[in-house]
């Protein structure tokens, strides 16, 4: 078993001060750490984690998180996410195209399976869209996504994608596949 490491131990291996550990502790951006008594204290395999989900990938391997307003890359003070707005709007479209669809099965009988035509492709829902921006491109105000700094590695876009995916709106109401393909750079 080793030895769990105080505040100072890790500072001195990420070559920070105590303050900034501190500091990041507090906000909940530093390492997982544990309380113990009145102590805090940290796992080196967590502090280990951090550091690879913390590793920025240069070149081909980087991710491609474009600001959708100004076009440049969002490095921090940024998020990622869907607005609320975005999400009402396609709310409506679905309601409306299962009104629309009912219509038609009272209108023309059997709906499923037919083939989509003429007035059914304007009224199919257009998905929520993920976005990417810088803060000062769009305020967020409540939209539902990450801080950019949470997201901006391979692992930690992954583990996003991963919890993301296990909402059932976000499968069905999101253009989730669109924002892995931009952000991945395919
Ligand atoms: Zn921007």
């Amino acid at each position: 078993m080793t030895k769990l490491a105080n505040t100072s131990e890790v500072a001195e291996y990420l070559g920070v001060t105590p303050e900034a550990l501190r500091q990041w502790a507090h906000r909940g951006t530093g390492p997982r750490w544990i309380k113990v008594g009145a102590a805090r204290r940290y796992r080196w395999e967590d502090v280990e984690t951090y550091l690879r989900h913390n590793t920025h990938e240069t070149g081909q391997g980087a991710l491609n998180l474009t600001c959708s307003v100004c076009k440049k890359p969002v490095r921090r003070d940024g998020f990622v996410g869907v607005r609320n707005e975005d999400r009402a709007r396609n709310g409506r479209e679905r309601k409306a195209w299962e009104e629309h669809k009912t219509r038609k099965i009272q209108e023309e009988g059997e709906f499923a399976g037919r083939v989509i035509e003429g007035d059914d492709w304007r009224m199919i829902p257009e998905p929520a869209r993920w976005y990417v921006v810088h803060h000062n491109c769009h305020p967020v105000g409540g939209d539902y996504g990450y801080e950019v700094e949470r997201v901006d590695t391979f692992p930690s876009f992954l583990s996003m994608i991963a919890h993301v995916s296990e909402k059932p709106w976000v499968q069905q109401n999101t253009d989730l596949p669109a924002l892995i393909r931009r952000v991945i750079g395919e």
